[in-house]
């Protein structure tokens, strides 16, 4: 077996009982990235060179260890992850999928980072996303799109759709998302894998490149639940960096094991309406017919504000957008005018006769104006002149405050279902990978891809999307996820609820 296909779980104890090192299992994740990235593209950048001198380090780390210092290590000592390139890691390129960022180095580690170092885990690249995490099928990157693994003329999902293609090809063992309307749980659906939003201040936003910031969220993206669990649990946790984290107090904290025995599953009516496809339909019911056998009681339940959760997330995302991106003026990142000047002074001071200097920075000058002209992508641009527009005077109130009242009458409606359900689950996308170009024509087309994700956003919930089962379509079988909702800081009992329902399917 290759050891690329192997999960977190299994990896951790190959490395512990010494059945392989490090430096094999890294070795076969460049292997499969060479063999299969050039036609999937999940990679913006791959880290060949440090992930084998890190593996060397691993090794060199636990070859004296004895079985209580290898049962000790911590749960990613020696894994090889992905990172979605919104997510910085000090020293390396972090271009959030935009061309304004091609030439930016992150000055610091994000706090995920910070904390998946501390475990000594490994960074294999930086994976491919919608700019700025805006889109549903990374057909938005600046850098061209991926493709979905089990279909190559098919989408992978979005945002992060380049870190679900690389986990469901094997080319790393697990991967950071990040998630603001369902951009790891819609790619996890499409490409067959877990993905897990946690519930918002569980991680820290610390190095996160902000789309918007009351919704962003880092999460896990997994061969399967536990592993996301495992990932979760050593990203999770309050930050002085990040004031939104919320305080372990109010957490439930530790792996618990769920019964699906007498658990009560609330299924919203409204999830299954019109737009729905009939097939994904079919596998989300069948899905839900396993979980009755298993012992839980299924029940109809109703989230009455459900169809206006899309209206308001286009209201309050570009809002925020139009907010968060106002800072990439073309001044702060890349390359600037002031910096080309400042070198040309520079060097026409000390060396007049320096030809060579004189033209790197009309080089410099060159990349910055290319840079700034092609600046944003169509999508980023749409959102931030929607957003200004619903933030203008006289459209406020209109807009963006009902918007947010739309918003808390849509967490109301959870808080209600939490009442009398344990978990809350559904289809996580209305409809199965579909193929590029299908929905780039019409903005609004794309936008119904988010239909069954943004209200856990807007609501602030924990969300896990669950490989439910598959699709054969024009001869490809395509996934199909199924969504678990759980409530507020209960994202322990909903893992465990999930991992348990993935073992029935
Ligand atoms: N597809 C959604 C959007 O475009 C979600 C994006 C995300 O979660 N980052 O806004």
């Amino acid at each position: 077996m290759n050891l690329n296909h192997l999960t977190i779980k299994q990896a951790s104890e190959g490395i512990r009982k010494k059945d392989f090192s490090v430096t094999e299992l890294v070795s076969d994740c460049f292997c499969a990235i060479k063999e299969k990235d050039s036609e999937i593209h999940a990679y913006l950048e791959i880290f060949e060179e440090s992930a084998r001198a890190d593996a060397k380090k691993r090794d060199e780390e636990i070859s004296h260890h004895n079985d209580a210092e290898l049962s000790s290590l911590p749960a990613l000592f020696g894994i090889p992850l992905a990172i979605k390139d919104n997510i910085l890691i000090e020293g390396s390129r972090a271009t959030a999928g935009s061309k304004m960022l091609a030439h930016y180095h992150a000055l610091y580690d994000a706090t995920v980072i910070k904390k998946l170092k501390k475990q000594r885990a490994i960074f294999l690249g930086k994976t491919n996303m919608d700019e700025f995490a805006m889109g549903s099928s990374t057909e938005n990157s600046a850098f061209g799109f991926s493709r979905n693994p089990h279909d190559l003329s098919r989408v992978p999902g979005g945002s992060s759709g380049g870190s679900a293609a690389a986990v469901a090809a094997d080319m790393c063992i697990a991967a950071l998302g990040s998630d603001t309307g369902g951009s790891i749980r819609q790619p996890a659906s499409f490409c067959g894998i877990a993905g897990f939003k946690p519930t918002y201040g569980q991680v820290s936003r610390h190095g996160l490149i902000a789309m918007a910031s009351s919704l962003d969220q880092i999460g896990p993206m997994a061969k399967t639940v536990e592993d996301a669990h495992i990932l979760f649990e050593a990203i999770r946790g309050q930050d002085e960096c990040d004031s939104t984290t919320i305080k372990e107090l109010n957490y439930e904290l530790g792996i618990k094991n769920q019964e699906l025995r007498n658990l009560k599953i609330g299924v919203p009516k409204e999830y299954f309406s019109e737009g729905l496809d009939v097939d994904v339909k079919a596998v989300i019911t069948e899905a839900l017919e396993k979980a009755k056998r298993a012992g839980a009681r299924i029940e109809e339940i109703t989230l009455p504000h459900s169809r206006f959760a899309l209206p308001a997330y286009y209201i309050i995302v570009p809002s925020e957008v139009s907010a968060n991106m106002a800072r990439f003026d073309g001044i702060r990142y890349g390359y600037s005018v002031s910096a080309a000047n400042r070198h040309e002074q520079r060097t026409t001071l000390t060396d007049t006769n320096s030809k060579d200097t004189r033209r790197d920075a009309e080089n410099l000058y060159d990349v910055y104006t290319k840079t700034r002209a092609q600046g944003f992508g169509t999508e980023v641009k749409r959102r931030i002149m929607l957003g200004t527009y619903a933030l203008s005077a006289g459209y406020y109130d209109a807009y963006y405050v009902k918007a947010q009242k739309v918003r808390r009458l849509i967490t109301q409606d959870f808080d209600n279902a939490f009442k009398n359900v344990d978990i809350i689950a559904g289809p996580t996308m209305p409809m199965l990978p579909f193929r590029f170009g299908e929905r780039t024509e019409n903005p609004l087309q794309m936008y119904l891809a988010d239909v069954y994700t943004v209200a856990v956003n807007l609501a602030g919930l924990p969300a896990v999307s669950v490989p439910a089962g598959a699709v054969t379509r024009l001869g490809s079988k395509l996934p199909v996820g199924l969504q678990f909702i759980g409530s507020h800081g209960k994202d322990q009992k909903l893992l465990s609820i999930a991992r348990q329902f993935e073992q029935l399917t």
